[in-house]
């Protein structure tokens, strides 16, 4: 790697440091003008004309912006500040003086669905209210659920002794836990990292270890889990949800039936593709079927190519330009301006992120580049969701949000089109066979693992409405969907009987995991039809798309693609994508 210093960010147009004056003069005026807006418009919203309505709009829109400028500068100045109780400290202070003075504005949105359907219609008349539909509609969706403001109330109160009780009970013990392997300790991440060494030992070892402890901790976690469950059964049955993902569909915008397509279409295609691709790996490891843990063991013929930021960078701008000269015009100024923190640091945190706080205002990317091509892949990834944000800097503040069924298209679509154009360059068939084993192992990791466990939790929350589920149960549950998902050729037994505990999603944001599959199906179901050159003017639709993911509704943003989210065709559309990479995968395994 080149000596010269790498790129860093510069979040000096926020404040000019921790200590800035600034900073906790803003926290006064948002505090202030909180408490303002409600003593204006407490008890009044529904009865509010169209010229006063407009004028509340506007003050939340100020205050939304003048908390995003607070949080995001004391968010992105302590992830690369990890160590420097400075900007911790900074960032607890924001974090709860801003949710503090937030309190006085829940009334809003509660006191907005009290308008009657005419009320609304009537508002909704004038021309710049009716800008504000997006976001209005979302206040309104919650109304056939809401309950009284007193109910409403005691169940946020209780939720801390409750729900999120459990969650962080949860998340705190998990945390604890240490895991042995040849007599040293690990933590959690660590000895997921041992599952990808390189060592078939030592990932066998760490596997079973993973599974043990899970196993040891059984009792607990196994009562947290029935109590989530339960306290999450009470609440929808108040509410009126009918089934126990509906309040997640609700709140993603998708509806159960849309879920339901999806999940169907998935394990519909588990053997032609999940089926299919570990008994390629399972040729490539040399066994005659792989372990459980070994599932994303790396292959022994790994490439080791690496890559300058500079060649980084050209190798995703030219692939961007390729695609659409507007989104690299786009995409180019993140690499003109001080937005990007590129290399790895104490004190920083690990991975990598897009962050941008302020909706009518640029982002900023967090790397951790040392040079290797997912490296590469990862600055496309974020690149995607920084142009993203870039072509919605004029949906306003309060229409804009981020839904996860949606987040994930420009950035997984950007990772492609760079997957891609590595694979044309490619010059070995080895060299394609690492790329395309890598990318198929993800997508099914991503479309396919994920409604496997979608299936494990809806079956879990069903069979909870009978009673509580022993861990027995439990482990049954999952053992019979991670056979069903990956098949003959990966073992399934009771080494691996336990892992669901290690499922974060399950615990902390139940029905949570099917939004990766159906986010990645998403991008693959655009990217097959550029692939087979189905629409025309492709590009500049894809980025009308990508402005609109999170005004637009579902079917109105994907029709010019002619794709309908609504029909199982859609979701086959993506997971034909996977099995296009796969077809040249075995092709060329073949003539190994
Ligand atoms: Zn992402």
């Amino acid at each position: 790697m080149a000596e010269k210093k790498l790129p860093e960010w510069d979040l000096s147009e926020y404040y000019k440091g921790v200590d800035d004056p600034q900073i906790d003069a803003d926290i006064r005026i948002y505090s202030e003008k909180a408490r303002a807006f409600a003593e204006k418009y407490r008890g009044r919203v529904a009865r509010l004309e169209a010229e006063e309505f407009l004028q509340a709009l506007h003050e939340l829109e100020d205050m939304n912006r003048l908390a995003s400028k607070l949080g995001g500068y004391a968010g992105l100045n302590s992830s690369t500040h990890l160590t420097d109780p400075q900007a911790s400290a900074l960032y607890q202070k924001v974090v709860e003086s801003l949710n503090e003075a937030g309190k006085d504005l829940l009334f809003f949105g509660l006191e907005y669905n009290k308008l009657d359907a005419k009320a609304e219609e009537k508002l909704l008349s004038n021309d710049k209210i009716r800008f504000y539909l997006p976001y209005l509609r979302r206040v309104r969706k919650y109304k056939p659920y809401e309950l009284s403001e007193e109910v409403e109330k005691t169940l946020l109160e209780k939720d801390v002794t409750s729900g999120s009780a459990w969650v962080r009970l949860y998340e705190e013990y998990m945390a604890r836990l240490t895991y042995t392997v040849d007599g040293k300790k690990y933590n959690d991440a660590q000895i997921s990292r041992l599952c990808l060494s390189p060592d078939a030992e030592l990932r066998e070892k760490s596997g079973k270890e993973i599974n043990n402890v899970s196993r040891e901790n059984s009792f607990a976690v196994t009562y947290i889990y029935n109590m989530i469950m339960k306290d999450k059964a009470v609440e929808d049955e108040k509410r009126g949800f009918k089934l126990p993902m509906s309040a997640r569909n609700l709140a993603e915008e998708v509806s159960d039936e849309t879920v339901n397509n999806l999940a169907e279409t998935v394990r519909d295609n588990y053997k032609n593709i999940a089926w299919r691709f570990y008994k390629i790996k399972s040729r490539l490891l040399g066994v005659d079927k792989i372990k459980y843990w070994d599932r994303n063991a790396p292959l022994p013929i790994e490439d080791d190519k690496e890559y300058s930021w500079e060649e980084a960078v050209k190798t995703v701008l030219d692939a961007y330009k390729d695609f659409s000269p507007k989104l690299y015009d786009i995409a180019r100024e993140f690499f003109d301006k001080p937005w990007i923190d590129v290399a790895p640091k104490e004190g920083k945190r690990s991975g990598a992120f897009c962050s941008g706080p302020q909706t009518e205002e640029h982002p900023f990317l967090l790397l951790n580049f040392v040079g290797k091509r997912t490296d590469v892949l990862t600055l496309a990834h974020e690149l995607g969701h920084g142009c993203h944000h870039q072509l919605r800097r004029e949906n306003g503040v309060l229409n804009e949000t981020t839904r996860m069924t949606t987040e994930e298209v420009a950035s997984v679509f950007g990772e492609m089109l760079v997957f891609q154009s590595m694979l044309n360059r490619a010059t070995s068939d080895k060299e394609k066979i690492a790329l395309l084993a890598m990318k198929v192992n993800d997508m099914i990791n991503t479309a396919i693992r994920q409604i496997a466990f979608h299936f494990f939790e809806t079956r879990a929350h069903d069979e909870r409405r009978l009673g509580e589920v022993s861990a027995e149960r439990l482990n049954q549950i999952w053992l019979e969907e991670m056979r069903e998902s990956l098949g003959p050729w990966v073992e399934v037994d009771e080494n691996s009987a336990c892992i669901w505990e290690q499922v974060g999603h399950f615990f902390f944001l139940p029905f949570y995991v099917y939004a990766y599959s159906f986010a990645d199906c998403v991008v693959n179901s655009l990217y097959w039809q550029k692939l087979q050159n189905n629409v025309d003017n492709f590009a500049d639709k894809y980025l009308e798309l990508l402005s609109k993911t999170a005004i637009g509704k579902y079917d109105e943003i994907f029709a010019p693609f002619g794709l309908n989210p609504g029909s199982k065709e859609f979701w086959q559309g993506g997971l034909n994508l996977i099995g296009y990479y796969l077809d040249q995968l075995e092709e060329l395994v073949d003539k190994l």
